[in-house]
C-alpha cells in the first residue's frame, strides 16, 4: 500500500466533526418539530413572474437590509416556512461566543397558531442538550404552572428570546439578543400566537424594548406588535433557594391573562 492510499483508509477528521454538526443540526430540528426537509440536488430555480413559489424558493426573509415579506396566511406555508427558518437558525454563526459554548441551537416548539406563547430568555444546560426550551427544572414548573391553568404543554408555544445557550447560563447581553431579534420576529409571524406570556426581566424587556424591572412590568398587560402581552417572574426565579414566595404574584398574573383570553380563571 503506498502512502497515498494509507492516508485515504484513514478517518478524516473533518468529516467526523462535519458528521457531528450535522447530527446536532438534525436533533435541533428534530426538536423543533421537524421531521422532513426539502430535497434538492441543484439550487431551486427563482420562480418565475406570476408563478406561486415552491417551498425550496420561498425565501425566508428578504435582504438582511430590507422588511421581512408579510407571513401567509395558508396555515401549512407557515409551518414549512417556520421549519426553514428553524433550519436556519441550527446553522446561524451571528454570535461568536454562543457559537462556542452551545451544543445546539433550541429553536421552539408547539403548534403554529398556538393560542399563547411563552417566551422565555435563554436555553440553559438541559435545553442545550435536548434542544427544547424549558425542559430542566424551571421548565417542570412551567409546565405545572401550565397545567394549573387548564392548559396542556402540547397546545402552547414556547420559545426564547435567544436560540444558544450563554455560558455558564449567563444572560445573553444585548448585542446577542439583537443579533437573534430577526429570528423571534419572523418565529411569532409564522406561529402567531394571540396572547404571549413573559416570562423574567430579560424576556421582557427585550420583547418590548423596555429597561423597566420585572417588578414594574408584570401584572398587566402590554402591547407588542398587536399582540397583548403579560410579563411575569421566570419559573427559574420561584425555584427553593430563590424567591419561591413570588409563586403567589406569579399566579396573580396568570389569572389576569386567562381571563383576558375568555379562559374560565380557576378559583373564581
Ligand atoms: S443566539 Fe441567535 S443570533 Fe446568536 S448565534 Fe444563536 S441563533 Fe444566531
Amino acid at each position: 500500500m503506498n502512502e497515498k492510499d494509507r492516508l485515504s483508509e484513514q478517518p478524516d477528521p473533518n468529516a467526523a466533526e462535519l458528521a457531528r454538526q450535522l447530527h446536532q443540526h438534525l436533533d435541533s430540528l428534530r426538536a423543533a418539530g421537524i421531521y422532513w426537509l426539502p430535497v434538492s440536488r441543484e439550487p431551486a430555480a427563482p420562480a418565475a413572474e406570476g408563478e406561486k413559489p415552491t417551498a425550496q424558493q420561498l425565501p425566508l426573509f428578504a435582504a438582511s437590509d430590507a422588511a421581512a415579506p408579510p407571513a401567509p396566511d395558508d396555515r401549512e406555508q407557515r409551518r414549512r416556512e417556520l421549519a426553514l427558518l428553524a433550519e436556519r437558525v441550527a446553522g446561524c454563526q451571528r454570535c461568536t461566543e454562543l457559537v462556542v459554548s452551545r451544543s445546539r441551537t433550541v429553536f421552539g416548539v408547539g403548534p403554529i397558531d398556538a393560542e399563547l406563547c411563552f417566551i422565555g430568555e435563554a436555553p440553559g444546560a438541559t435545553e442545550d442538550q435536548r434542544g427544547e426550551p424549558f425542559v430542566g427544572e424551571a421548565g417542570q414548573l412551567l409546565d405545572r404552572i401550565i397545567a394549573a391553568c387548564g392548559m396542556r404543554r402540547e397546545e402552547v408555544y414556547i420559545c426564547n428570546i435567544v436560540k444558544c445557550r450563554p455560558p455558564g447560563n449567563r444572560l445573553p447581553t444585548a448585542q446577542e439578543a439583537g443579533n437573534c431579534r430577526e429570528y423571534l420576529e419572523r418565529q411569532l409571524e409564522l406561529v402567531r400566537p394571540k396572547f404571549i406570556c413573559a416570562l423574567g426581566a430579560c424576556a421582557a424587556q427585550n420583547l418590548l424594548g423596555t429597561s423597566q424591572s420585572i417588578g414594574k412590568l408584570r401584572g398587566r398587560f402590554h402591547d407588542y406588535k398587536g399582540i397583548p402581552v403579560m410579563c411575569t417572574y421566570h419559573p427559574a426565579f420561584l425555584l427553593p433557594g430563590r424567591s419561591p414566595h413570588k409563586k403567589r404574584e406569579v399566579w396573580e398574573d396568570m389569572k389576569k391573562l386567562l381571563q383576558r383570553m375568555g379562559r374560565p380563571v380557576p378559583g373564581r
